[in-house]
């Protein structure tokens, strides 16, 4: 049995603490039959799980309105009634009666409900799907009496590690932030959203730890490592005290980087770029706006919607962007319409897609269901009023899908004017660039968009053709293949040329060494991760541009990823070693 297991670096931080394990999965139910004397006692079983449940869902309902408000407590409101519903029990009971055991007979009544709610025409009834997820799983884990099966469970104060198979964003929903300190998944990349909530959260975080679930005892000892992407299993006293002091030494090195934070994003030789930041969840816009960044690049609204049994109402979206929009105060801040599907399903999922990731989500999904996307917007041109709001459109392929969007806009501006609310109406409207067809036709999107900004993440999965989400194929997912960087240079050129600002707001936007290489490409806007501002800013004062630019041409024209990031990579080396010499010599 290994004593490290290794995995993917998703959010850095190290933690020392025991192993909390969630399976949270259906589990399997053997078939089995019971006599016809034990059928009252199966059925009483069954009710006293369905109670144990309901005692459950109540508890982190309670929880969740203390913790975080009486909206996203609501949702576990539709769980407690599918649990409540006398036709669940009714047909359970039924089968019960045929001499089948409750947790079949259970399985087999959620099995059938989900199949009738996935085909449902309407998104709001196949949103109930995930609802049933949840009820399917706590229940036959109750009734199987399995250990460590529900995410309510993690004890209290325990610094613990959670080890989970991935975490989808309906059941980060559900778990105990106080009480959880780090996470750590069997799937996922970097660029996962479980690692993606995980930086925003800023709980440190190893993906793509294959089997590791496999390998630990609940409560065990364990250091996790986010920034080296390593989990080691039951260490010694030594290694403890070790890890113990590599979180002070870590401390202090965020101290400098928060430092570094606040100074001004100047090369060597004079060139400025604006950095910003990166907001997904309203509670963070008060960290993100003491971060040093200049405004926000990229706000991903669909966390306000994944974990939820309806989608949010006009009112409550204002309120949220209205709150992202005044923490930043005349800084720009960019927030970007719904990106659902894919890996971020909402939390009552959508029919199963053989591949989500090409499938109905972003914009799509929102211009077919355009009343659902008209009150984003509406609530959008309403918070609008109250800074430099900017909104962007994700996974653009085609200029239609953007003047689509601004016929909607413009119904949005007619049905506030009649309402007479205040708002504004001419809100800059950009897009991502981030499917190859967007990029490599942008210039089709220069008269009807006010500005570009790269999804590097989606950008590198659409063109090189690897899922980002798939742990297998961590190491071909590359933003140095010269074919990314070609790419990024042509639509930075043409954006250029036609007066329209181009910002790259995907995880290579925080990457160090992918810093150095996008300077070099010509690019001036960052968006980055709040804690990743102090890093960003000390790669670009530590270089010339003019020897970002020269390296950057260099990797371009590299046969490989691995060539374009072994050169990238000494000469970024030797422009910081160059710096350091000069800071010693004026000091
Ligand atoms: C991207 O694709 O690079 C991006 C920023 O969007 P997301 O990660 O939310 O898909
Ligand atoms: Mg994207």
């Amino acid at each position: 049995m290994p004593s490290v297991l290794r995995g993917i670096p998703a959010s850095p931080g190290i933690v020392v603490g025991p192993v909390h394990l969630l399976r949270w999965e259906v589990p399997e139910v053997k078939h089995r039959l019971i006599q016809d004397d034990a059928v009252d006692a199966e059925i009483a079983r069954l009710h006293q799980g369905l109670e144990r449940a309901r005692e459950r869902l109540r508890h982190v309902r309670a929880r969740t309105e203390a913790q975080v408000g009486p909206e996203e407590a609501a949702i576990f409101d539709v769980q407690l009634s599918i649990l409540d519903d006398r036709e669940l029990a009714r047909s359970t009971e039924a089968l019960i009666r045929q001499n089948l055991g409750a947790e079949k007979a259970f399985d087999l009544v959620l099995l059938e409900w989900r199949q009738h709610f996935a085909r449902h025409t309407s998104p709001m009834l196949r949103e109930k799907v995930s609802d049933l997820m949840d009820v399917h799983i706590r229940v036959l884990s109750i009734l199987l009496e399995l250990p460590d099966h529900d995410p309510v469970d993690v004890p209290r104060g325990a610094n613990a590690i959670l080890v989970t198979h991935d975490l989808t964003p309906s059941l980060t929903m559900q778990l105990d932030r106080e009480c959880i300190a780090a996470i750590a998944t069997e799937a996922g990349t970097a660029t996962a959203h479980v690692a993606i909530l995980a930086r925003s959260l800023g709980l440190p975080a190893v993906v793509g730890l294959r089997n590791a679930m496999s390998f630990l005892a609940p409560g065990q000892m364990a250091i996790l490592d986010g920034a080296d992407g390593t989990l080691l299993m039951a260490p010694s006293e030594h290694e403890i005290a070790d890890a113990r002091q590599r979180v002070e030494i870590e401390a202090g090195r965020m101290g400098e980087m928060r430092e570094l934070a606040h100074s001004e994003p100047v090369t060597r030789d004079g060139v400025r770029l604006v950095i910003r930041a990166n907001v997904d969840i309203p509670d963070e816009a008060d960290a993100g706006a003491t971060s040093g960044a200049d405004g926000v690049g990229l706000m991903r609204t669909e966390f306000l919607v994944v974990g939820r049994a309806t989608m949010p109402d006009e009112e409550e979206q204002y309120k949220a962007y209205k709150r992202v929009i005044q923490a930043f105060g005349a800084r720009p801040v960019v927030i970007r319409t719904f990106d659902v599907g894919g890996d971020k399903l909402p939390v009552g999922g959508f029919p199963a897609e053989a591949n989500p990731f090409l499938g109905w989500r972003a914009i799509r999904m929102c211009l077919d269901e355009s009343e659902l996307f008209k009150v984003q917007l509406r609530a959008l041109l309403r918070a609008g009023v109250h800074g430099d709001l900017r909104i962007m459109l994700p996974l653009i392929v085609t200029v239609d899908e953007v003047r689509e969007t601004r016929k909607l806009i413009g119904e949005a501006v007619s049905e506030l004017a009649e309402r007479r609310v205040p708002f504004r109406a001419d809100v800059p409207l950009g897009v991502m660039i981030e499917t190859p067809a967007a990029a490599v036709a942008c210039d089709t999107l220069v008269r009807d968009v006010d500005f570009f900004s790269i999804g590097s993440n989606d950008l590198v999965q659409y063109m090189l053709a690897v899922d980002r989400g798939n742990a297998n194929l961590a190491p071909r997912f590359t933003p140095f293949h010269p074919a990314v960087l070609r790419l990024i240079a042509q639509v930075q050129a043409t954006g250029a040329s036609h007066g329209i600002d181009v910002c790259v707001c995907g995880e290579m936007a925080s990457q160090p060494l992918a810093v150095f290489a996008l300077m070099g490409l010509g690019i001036r806007q960052l968006s980055v991760a709040p804690r990743a501002v102090g890093d960003v800013k000390r790669i670009i004062r530590g270089v010339r541009m003019s020897a970002a630019t020269d390296a950057a041409h260099a990797a371009i024209a590299a046969s490989t990823a691995r060539e374009a990031e072994t050169l990238l990579r000494r000469r970024l080396r030797a422009e910081l070693d160059a710096a350091d010499a000069t800071a010693g010599m004026t000091a």
